[in-house]
């Protein structure tokens, strides 16, 4: 019997894999220099910190979570997103107490019985960051900014933003009552009609065509918004403006959780067919009290990895190795192995990226090896060397060739290679 990867599930291989890493540190970094703090949260929480953070009707609760029992009885859920843990431990902590906003990022895994296809899984990984307890459309801006800049950073050239309001508990109740009555009046299935009564911005995001179609003209937000939302949108939109990044402004965008009010804001790469969200986010006013904290307005976004690794190779920016070593060692022998094995890990001490052959393949498989790993130089050592205590150190580039005593070959390297 042999095993596959779960359906929905795929793994990270090298040489790939590296881009992985390299996407959720640049998508971390804007982050990091910004003053948010590294959080971490256990992959599986309460299935009611879900169900009520998340909200009853989203196709998160309704159908997408792994929810499981613990063997003492307990319905726990694996986590289908970042926010509903972290507010969960800043209530829990006591953060609150402490100089507001609290600013945290996050990284890691997430998983939700999706329906699989190209760029959606059922286990991916996000970057998140969120910033809680402060009204302050700067702090909305900030983190916009801080995506877009990580998203520059990777060379990607075709990520759109689309911004909106959701509007407030002031004027949402109005917007919704307007909603419910154009959608009321579409041909929709019973599973949607029944949508329009318990939240009926959510229709907005329906991505089926034949509905896509009818809510051409729906009601929009924008022009329901109050003095006070209309007057913050304004301001993060001039401070985008200010910053240099620019959006367009989308009055359809809802997005899939029920937490959000005021902005929200997506990421979009056209390069990526139907799922072509790469982030996002926005402002959660509600959410702490829905789980029992403190009123604690705060915003947050996260970021897929696996799609953002999808928008770099539709844009081409996957060509070369992202990992590779410096120094490849090739021992000729037993005896070249014993004197070249303390050499490799005196080089990576002196940190540079080394790697050796290994198996006692003849000096052409090695040296294919080293050609593979592309490394800069190859180290060979072979008994002739050893007589004369010294390395042949070659530029794989060049092919060009010289004997370096072993004594001095750490510092020759790394002068080389600074
Ligand atoms: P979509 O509209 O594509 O379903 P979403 O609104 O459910 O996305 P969020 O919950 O906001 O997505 O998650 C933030 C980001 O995480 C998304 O923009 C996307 O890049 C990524 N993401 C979400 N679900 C998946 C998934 N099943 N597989 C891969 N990436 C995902
Ligand atoms: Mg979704």
């Amino acid at each position: 019997m042999s095993f596959q990867a779960p359906k929905g599930t795929f793994d990270w291989l090298p040489p790939r894999s590296e881009w992985a890493l390299l996407v959720r540190d640049a998508l971390s970094a804007p982050a990091r220099r910004a003053g948010y703090g590294y959080i971490e949260t256990p992959a599986f929480e309460d299935t009611a910190l879900f169900s009520r953070g998340v909200g009853e009707s989203t196709d998160i609760v309704t159908k997408e979570m792994y929810t499981f029992e613990s063997r003492g009885g307990q319905s726990l859920t694996l986590r289908p997103e970042g926010t509903a843990s972290v507010v969960r431990a800043v209530i829990e902590h006591g953060l609150y107490g402490g100089a507001l906003p609290i600013k945290l990022w996050y990284s890691g895994s997430y998983f939700r019985y999706e329906r699989a296809q190209a760029g959606r899984y059922r286990h991916f990984s996000q970057v998140g960051a969120e910033a809680l307890g402060a009204e302050d459309p700067a702090l909305d801006a900030e983190l916009i900014v801080l995506a877009a800049d990580g998203y520059a950073s990777l060379g990607l050239k075709n990520v759109r933003l689309l911004l909106n309001s959701l509007g407030c508990k002031e004027c949402r109740p109005a917007y919704r009552a307007a909603l419910q009555d154009f959608l009321r009046g579409l041909d929709l299935d019973e599973t949607t009609r029944q949508r329009i009564e318990i939240n009926p911005l959510r229709v907005l995001d329906d991505k089926r065509p034949e509905v896509r179609a009818q809510l051409v003209g729906a009601p929009l937000v924008t022009d329901h918004l109050c003095g006070a939302c209309k007057a913050y949108h304004e301001e993060v939109r001039g401070l985008l403006g200010a910053a240099g990044v620019a959006y367009t402004d989308d009055p359809r965008l809802v997005r899939g959780l029920d937490y959000y009010t005021r902005t929200t804001f997506e990421f979009v790469h056209d390069g990526l067919g139907a799922q072509s969200a790469v982030g996002g986010g926005g402002r959660y006013d509600g959410l702490s009290e829905m789980i029992g904290g403190p009123p604690l307005p705060s915003v947050g976004w996260a970021l897929g990895v696996d799609r953002t690794v999808l928008a770099m190779e539709a844009e081409g920016l996957i060509t070369e190795r992202a990992g590779h070593v410096d120094v490849f060692a090739i021992p000729l022998g037993e005896e070249a192995r014993r004197r070249i094995f303390p050499l490799v890990s005196e080089l990576r001490r002196a940190g540079l990226a080394v790697d050796m052959a290994f198996g006692g393949r003849g000096v052409k498989g090695a040296m294919k090896a080293a050609d593979r790993s592309g490394a800069r130089y190859a180290l060979i050592l072979g008994e002739r060397d050893l007589e004369a205590g010294a390395v042949q150190v070659k530029d794989l580039t060049t092919a060009d060739q010289t004997a370096v005593p072993l004594a001095e070959v750490v510092e020759v390297l790394k002068g080389k290679l600074s």
